[in-house]
């Protein structure tokens, strides 16, 4: 396998710590509201990440974490008069009902900030011990850049550009205003009734260390992957990277791999534009886990995925074809016709797919493969060549390429379409005609039903009436 590594801005070939465990750290949400398309456009690239690393026999550790105290949260748990842990709840379930509508498979690990307040304050201390944490007037503890000549490796940030001695104290900041990062936060009014005690005196953590210190304790000094947004890279990343890397003195993390952004009908989502989409959004409008999930994952995680409509609606119209493709296999009489060329076609797609995929999660290449296999499949339907035993090796191919892909039902039934009592009374009739052997009358009646916009089939399991 190969993967695009920022650190270094190259495809690399992918070779893991430990040969049959992979570690992999995952930057998660900060639960202050309920997640958009944009974060679970990168929670499923990393699902698929995830999932293309177990098709080539990887066991993954992946840790997601989530952040439950930062700027954001309790500036809204203070807004909406709830206590932080209750209102970050709300929003914790809520994440974790949509992984699941997203069939999202669960992290090894999820830990929260709040519940790892004396491994950041360990982590703090040995900053300090080092000479590379200061405690400032304002009584918040920082991170002093300049002793960490490393600083900007991710971001590829200016020396120049670095200004030792100038603080920062919000979570987030932009490039232009690199400085040194707070630690620990000394507690100031605004904060409420959220606070730790500690040596430096009462406050809380920087968003920041929260990463660096949860990924130590389930992951080790050393791991594999490091995932997150394009913009968790600066300064999120860089400040993970300066943190754990001075404390620890050797190597956070081998490659570090980025999800671009999510746009809306090509512009950038906002609240104002009225272009912002929850996960929950789109379920009000009729759209299926599945069906977003295969509309974000279709386009390659280093481009910029362009949202819309038209997209899921695509996604809707391909996963109804393949619904129809698998009943249709599921349906075939028994006998072994056309197994050893349906073999030979699954093989030939499990390759193409696994090549795709495992070139830095080559998206448009393994659909290439998935498509290419329906396309020749339904040809030999169509001339008959395959009976049951080949659809199941069709079959057992897909269930394969779901276990990546995620939002095909293989084996779940075909969702039966409404079909209006009138069109089901002249499809009957048809039938009637057929059995009479009065194949005018049955000729006449399918065009009535084709139409009318349906198609009737007579299958081995009965009457089939479905759209055209
Ligand atoms: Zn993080």
């Amino acid at each position: 396998m190969r993967f695009f590594n920022t650190m270094g801005r190259s495809l690399q070939e992918f070779t893991p710590i430990k040969p049959d465990n992979v570690r992999m750290y995952t930057c998660g949400p900060t639960v202050y509201n309920y997640a958009h398309i944009g974060n679970f456009r990168a929670y499923l690239f990393e699902d698929v990440l995830k999932r293309t690393l177990e098709y080539f026999g990887y066991k993954v550790t992946q840790v997601m974490n989530l952040t439950d105290v930062d700027d954001k949260t309790i500036r809204d748990s203070k807004a909406a008069g709830l206590k932080l842990q209750d209102f970050t709840r709300k929003y914790k379930d809520a994440f974790f009902e949509d992984l699941k509508t997203l069939r999202i498979e669960p992290a090894s690990h999820y830990p929260e900030a709040t519940a790892h307040i004396p491994e950041m304050q360990r982590m703090i201390d040995i900053l300090f011990k080092k000479g590379i944490a200061y405690k400032s007037e304002d009584g918040s503890v920082y991170f002093s850049i300049d002793k960490f000549p490393d600083y900007g490796k991710l971001a590829r940030i200016d020396r120049e550009q670095q200004r030792a001695g100038v603080r920062i104290n919000s979570d987030e900041y932009e490039k232009d205003s690199v400085a040194d990062f707070a630690l620990w936060k000394a507690w100031s009014e605004s904060d409420g009734d959220v606070k730790w005690d500690s040596p430096w005196g009462e406050g809380r953590p920087g968003w920041h260390l929260e990463c660096s210190a949860m990924s130590m304790k389930y992951l080790g000094k050393t791991f594999d992957i490091h995932t997150g947004g394009v913009d968790n890279m600066f300064p999120h990343h860089e400040d993970e990277i300066a943190q754990s890397e001075a404390a620890n003195g050797c190597k956070f993390v081998n490659y570090w791999l980025h999800c671009e952004h999510l746009t809306v009908d090509n512009k950038k989502m906002s609240k104002s534009l009225g272009n912002f989409y929850t996960l929950r959004d789109l379920q009000n409008k009729g759209y299926t886990g599945a069906e977003v999930r295969w509309a974000l994952i279709g386009t390659h995680y280093r481009s910029k995925l362009n949202f819309s409509f038209a997209l899921l609606d695509q996604a809707r119209a391909t996963l109804r074809k393949f619904a129809d493709f698998f009943q249709r296999l599921r349906d075939l009489e028994k006998g072994s016709l056309g197994k050893e060329a349906a073999a030979e076609l699954a093989a030939k797609a499990d390759k193409d797919f696994a090549d795709g995929i495992g070139n830095d999660l080559g998206i448009a290449e393994a659909l290439a493969a998935v498509f290419t296999l329906e396309r020749a499949v339904n040809s030999a339907l169509a001339k008959h060549e395959f009976q049951s035993e080949a659809g199941e090796i069709i079959l057992e191919q897909f269930r394969k390429f779901n276990k990546v892909l995620g939002s095909l039902d293989v084996d779940a039934a075909a969702e039966p379409e409404e079909v209006p009592a009138e069109i089901m009374a002249l499809a009957e009739a048809r039938s009637a005609a057929r059995k009479a052997r009065d194949f005018a009358k049955a000729d006449e009646i399918r065009n009535q039903l084709k139409e009318a916009g349906w198609i009737v089939e007579d299958t081995p399991g009965g009457l089939k009436v479905k759209k055209a």
